[in-house]
């Protein structure tokens, strides 16, 4: 809570003159939001200082349970009387972090959206430190918003989920990038599939370019991983026009009850359908069968052309891995 310099106090070894002037030139420290004045361990990450729990940490995590069981060197640095452990961690990524072993409520809620960038540091510190209930709870937001199951997909594509609240407050289309850069470092390939699926409804200047999080953070696509969005594109643009055939075929289904009318709808829809709606969903293989209904076809018809559209649906979600050329990397689809 505090910007308050910590003064910094001199190592145990003062005696050693080289190593005082070695920590004369370092920055001074920011205390950090979580500060216990009885806790018996102070981290730091970048300048800033939190000074916590040995206990608390290690009953969460074996990481820091086996980073305190080494024994201390005599020569430690010590700040407020506490040993001090340096970590490589951003200090926003180490507050999500503490705020969520210490005050979880907010974090393990899943009622309560968190902004991505919180989810993001739970899920690389929950990787880094082996605390799975945050690595889990973060993976769970995740998928909310990209979902590896085809029924979770109703609707086209959007950014707030199809089923349930939103699970992360700030979550746009672009955050798509960011996930599959999580997903290939956190090993979380059944996110892959839908994610890439996702990143393919992106304009081409994010996929090119990349995307500037909220929070400042730039993520953006590997060469390799944007070859694989654009052979998606193309795949999922063949998997439209199969999805949107039977606008073309003249036949109506066979136990239609009103055949000149079926057959009117069907050219008037196809108008609409090239005009209008391919340009703006050419890539939403996975959208589902709701805008056959609003075509006024007769009951029979309907339910035949759901019927054919949701097999080619199926077909796609299927393929997805394949689509995004990691059929060998990616078990897909997820059970
Ligand atoms: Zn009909």
């Amino acid at each position: 809570m505090s910007d308050t310099p910590v003064a910094k106090r001199p190592r145990m070894d003062e005696v050693q003159p080289a190593q005082d002037q070695a920590m004369d030139s370092q920055p001074e420290y920011q205390r950090g939001d979580i500060w216990f004045e009885d806790g018996n361990v102070v981290l730091i990450a970048q300048d800033t200082t939190f000074r916590v729990h040995r206990g608390v940490l290690s009953n969460k995590s074996d990481v820091f349970s086996g980073m305190f069981s080494v024994p201390q060197p005599e020569n430690m640095e010590m700040l407020d009387g506490c040993p001090a452990v340096h970590l490589s961690d951003s200090k926003d990524n180490l507050t999500h972090m503490l705020l969520a072993l210490y005050n979880g409520d907010r974090y393990f809620d899943l009622t309560v959206p968190l902004p991505f960038h919180a989810v993001s540091a739970m899920l690389q510190l929950g990787s880094k430190y082996q605390i799975d209930e945050l690595k889990r709870a973060a993976v769970h937001r995740l998928q909310r918003h990209i979902p590896s199951h085809l029924e979770d997909f109703v609707g086209p594509y959007r950014t707030l989920p199809s089923r349930g609240d939103p699970l992360i407050s700030d979550f746009v289309d672009e955050h798509a990038i960011a996930v599959i850069d999580l997903a290939w470092r956190h090993e979380l390939h059944a996110l892959l599939p839908p994610a890439f699926y996702a990143c393919a409804q992106l304009r081409s200047k994010a996929l090119a370019e990349g995307f500037t999080d909220p929070a400042g953070v730039h993520w953006k696509l590997s060469r390799k991983d944007l070859w694989r969005c654009l052979e998606g594109q193309r795949s999922l643009r063949t998997q439209l026009m199969f999805r949107m055939q039977f606008l073309w075929d003249k036949e109506v289904s066979p136990t239609c009850a009103q055949s000149s009318w079926c057959k009117e709808r069907l050219v008037l829809e196809r108008g609409r359908t090239v005009t209008i709606q391919l340009s703006a969903t050419v890539y939403r293989a996975l959208e589902d069968s709701g805008w056959i209904e609003t075509l006024q076809l007769c009951k029979p018809c309907t339910d035949h052309f759901v019927w054919m559209h949701d097999g080619i649906r199926q077909d796609s979600w299927r393929r997805l891995a394949r689509m995004f050329q990691m059929k060998d990397i990616v078990t897909w689809p997820v059970e």
